[in-house]
Order: structure tokens, then sequence, then C-alpha cells
């Protein structure tokens, strides 16, 4: 039988393993952390649960839902309830029809002129398309901030499919038709959200351990904290990997990590691409807190985080009986000073999420958790399409190598799509 290696257990890499073991294939996941998942892993302590921000599934397509609940047996269903802080008060996100009443006037005025003057135009970046679609004014009352703190770069630079997948994202729909604009302010102020999404009854990572769990029980093999440290190649074909010192002969390698990584392996020039790292704050809290959001986001520069997640609001059994999972979610680059250092918004993170209501009192404030994560986002900035063709141009001379996933593959995706990935990864070696 051909043997297999997938870099990687995240939902890409485990689908595609799964599905390759279960043919009959011999196949070793190599995965550098110490536990699979990926960016849908979860950290737990002392009975609290948190997750690497909001995460549940959602998907239309018969094959991904066919595969979840073939893993996946107690799962709950769950509403969304999404929030964004604006103008010192909380609104919902997507707004509903009371919250538009809470706008300033002056806003609402405003943004009524936008939509009569407006004339359509082909966005080409970031803020061309957020403006066309929701106007000047919301656009700079929260997408301009919110962008420049989240991506740290400027709109005008960021490529325009990073919002219209954040804004579709933001408004799932299955009667969604963004070209329009009527359909758009229906969305927006009018839809009632009645969409629900699957969860885990206890944190996300239950999913990837699930499939973990069924590969081994197929026969495959799971290395955590592991790396490949060198590839042999000939002809243009991996021919073996090397982990710890110890060559394999390999057939085909699934990479589902970074395209920094592997370019380093095959000595390839460095991808004039940069993903996004993230740092989560995880407060275990002692008491219930009275916020009504699993998730809301935050564009005022002075607040330290993007983006505070309830993950009680997930699920019960994701906190001990009266108390809060909350996390605090702060984006920066490698080089930013926060992730050398994360300890230094400690102080100000409390304060903030006191002086905003989140928490009633510090005291309750139980133990704090800090955890890193890299390459959480792949940053699109205008010119990424070009340079990610320029890096995959070089990956494609391997004819046994298939990049696959969200980091592999440079993609600013959800779960359901690393599904679909991984199965048809998986189905071409089939063949
Ligand atoms: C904050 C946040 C919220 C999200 N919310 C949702 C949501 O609500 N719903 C949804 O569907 N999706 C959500 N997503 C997206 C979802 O997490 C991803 O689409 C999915 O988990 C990607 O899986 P993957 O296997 O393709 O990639 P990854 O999860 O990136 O997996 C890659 C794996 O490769 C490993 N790896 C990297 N380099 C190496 C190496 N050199 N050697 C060995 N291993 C390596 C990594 O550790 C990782 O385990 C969210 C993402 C984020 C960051």
């Amino acid at each position: 039988m051909k043997k297999i290696v997938v870099v990687g257990a995240g939902i890409c890499g485990l689908t595609a393993a799964y599905k390759l073991t279960k043919a009959g294939y011999k196949v070793l996941v190599v995965e550098k952390e110490g536990n699979s998942g990926g960016l849908a892993r979860s950290f737990r302590y002392n009975g609290y649960t948190f997750d690497i921000g909001p995460h549940r599934l959602y998907t239309k397509v018969p094959q991904v839902s066919n595969f979840i609940n073939d893993i996946l047996k107690e799962k709950i269903i769950i509403p969304r309830k999404s929030g964004i802080y604006l103008f010192s008060k909380y609104l919902d996100w997507p707004l509903s029809p009371s919250d538009i009443f809470r706008l300033p006037v002056n806003i609402l005025i405003k943004t009524c002129v936008d939509l009569i003057l407006q004339k359509k135009m082909e966005p080409n970046n970031f803020k061309e398309y957020v403006s066309n679609r929701y106007t000047k004014t919301l656009y700079k009352c929260f997408f301009e901030n919110y962008t420049l703190k989240f991506l740290k770069a400027d709109p005008k630079k960021v490529h325009k499919y990073w919002a219209k997948i954040a804004l579709e994202r933001a408004a799932i729909d299955e009667k969604l038709n963004t070209n329009s604009l009527s359909e758009l302010i229906y969305t927006m102020f009018l839809r009632k959200n009645t969409i629900k999404f699957i969860y885990p009854i206890n944190g996300i990572d239950t999913f990837p351990n699930k499939i973990s769990a069924a590969i081994e029980e197929y026969g495959g093999k799971i290395l955590t904290n592991k790396e490949i440290d060198k590839i042999i190649c000939a002809d243009q074909k991996i021919e073996s990997i090397s982990i710890s010192g110890k060559e394999e002969k390999i057939d085909d390698i699934i990479w589902t990590g970074s395209i920094h990584a592997i370019s380093k392996l095959l000595n390839l020039p460095k991808p004039r691409l940069d993903y996004l790292n993230t740092v989560l704050y995880n407060f275990e809290i002692d008491t219930e807190i009275e916020n009504k959001y699993q998730w809301c986001y935050f564009s005022d520069k002075d607040i330290p985080f993007v983006r505070i997640t309830n993950y009680s609001m997930f699920s019960k059994y994701n906190s001990p009986k009266g108390t809060t999972a909350l996390c605090a979610e702060v984006t920066c680059p490698e080089k930013d000073s926060v992730w050398n250092n994360p300890e230094q918004l400690v102080e100000k993170i409390k304060t903030e999420m006191l002086k905003l209501g989140i928490i009633n009192q510090i005291k309750h404030i139980k133990a704090l958790h800090i955890e890193k994560i890299n390459e959480a986002y792949p940053i699109l900035y205008l010119n990424y399409e070009t340079n990610l063709a320029e890096a995959n141009s070089r990956l494609k001379t391997y004819r046994n190598l298939y990049m696959a996933g969200r980091t592999g593959l440079f993609w600013y995706n959800n779960m359901d799509h690393s599904i679909i990935n991984g199965l048809n990864v998986a189905e071409k070696i089939i063949g």
C-alpha cells in the first residue's frame, strides 16, 4: 500500500487522513503542536474550555454534513448571537431593527443620504468594497477602524476579497444575495437570524479529536510535537522525509502547514506572503456574566482587544455551573511587541473589561491563561494573488506534493471548506 504523509492535524489534514486510512492507505500524520485540531483546537483548564475565538460548524453541502454526522454523534444546535460595540453602545450584529433606532440620528441621516447618492462602481480594495455595500458613513464608523486594528493594515491596501469573505460570513443567510443593495439592506436591518450552527457538547476540539480517534482505529498514525526536519527529493519528487533524524520513504505528501515552512524545507525562496497571529487571553470568571453575546467586536483603538468571546454561551459544559469562560483576543504580526510579551496588556485588558461592563468586579477573575496562536489568518494584501501564484508555481513542480487547507493554501476559509478540501485531496490520491 502507498505511504502517505500528512503534515498538520488540523481539520483538513485529519479529514484527508481519515479518508485515506479508511481506503486502506498507510497514513502518517505529523503535527507540530501537542494535540490535534489546528485552528479548531481547544484549551482546557480547571473545568473551563476555550476554543480559538468563536468556532461553530455550518454547511449546506451534503458531503460535508454527512462527514460531520459520521464523526460527531453528540452535538448541539445553537443560534448566532453576536454584537458590536459602537458609539459606546452594544448593538446586535448584523444590526437588528430595534438597534437601528439606537444609532445616532446624524449617522442615520448620513447613511440614508449615502444610499440615495451612492454610485455603483467596481471596487478595487477593502475600503471601496465596504463603502459600496454598507455606505461610506458606516464604513467610517466601524469597518475602517476595525480593519486597521485587526489587520494592522490600511484598508486601501487590503484586497476586496477579505471584505467579501468577512461580510458574507458576518451575515450568513441562505437567501442572501450580496450583489443587490436591497437584499443587503434587508440582511443588515430587517433579517431575523434563523440560521443555526453545530457545536460539539464540550469544545470545538471534540470534532478533530473524534476524527483523530477514527484515523487511529483504522490503523493510521498521528505523531504530535513533531516536525519534518528534512525532505529528500529526486527528479522533482519527494522521495523521503526525516523526522527527528529518522528517514522514511514516502509515496505522497499532503502539506497543510504554512507555505513558508515547506518552501524552506525545499530550499525555495521565501514566499512574499504574511500571516497574522493572535493572542488569546483566556479568563476563568467565577460568576455568570450578563453579556448577551456569544462574541462581540470592538473597533475602538483605545480598547486593546478586537473581540470578546463567551464560550459558556456556546455550551453550558464549557465552564462549571455559575461561571464563565471568557476570552479577549488581540491580533498581532509575528514581530509585534505584544506577540513577544503578551503580559504587557494584561492589566489594560482587565481594566477595559471592567469599564465596558463585561465583568462587574476584577475579583471575579479566578485565573488567566495566555495562549499564542501562530498563523491564524492569511493577510490578503492587494498583491497577494500574484505573490501566492508565484509561490505555488514553484511548489507545483513537485509531482507528489499536495498543498491543502487554510494555512497551506493561504486561504481565508472555514472548517467546512477545509473538510471538502481534505476529502478532495484524498480522492485525488486515491484516483
Ligand atoms: C479566530 C478564528 C475563528 C474561526 N471561526 C470559525 C467558525 O466559527 N466556523 C468555521 O467553520 N471556521 C472558523 N474558523 C476557521 C477554521 O478554524 C479553519 O478554517 C480550520 O480550522 C482550518 O483547518 P485546516 O486544517 O485547513 O488548517 P489549520 O487549522 O491551520 O491546520 C494546519 C495544521 O498544521 C500544523 N502545522 C503547521 N506547520 C506545521 C509543520 N511544519 N509541521 C507539522 N505541523 C504543522 C498546525 O499546527 C495545524 O495543526 C475560525 C478561525 C479562526 C482563527
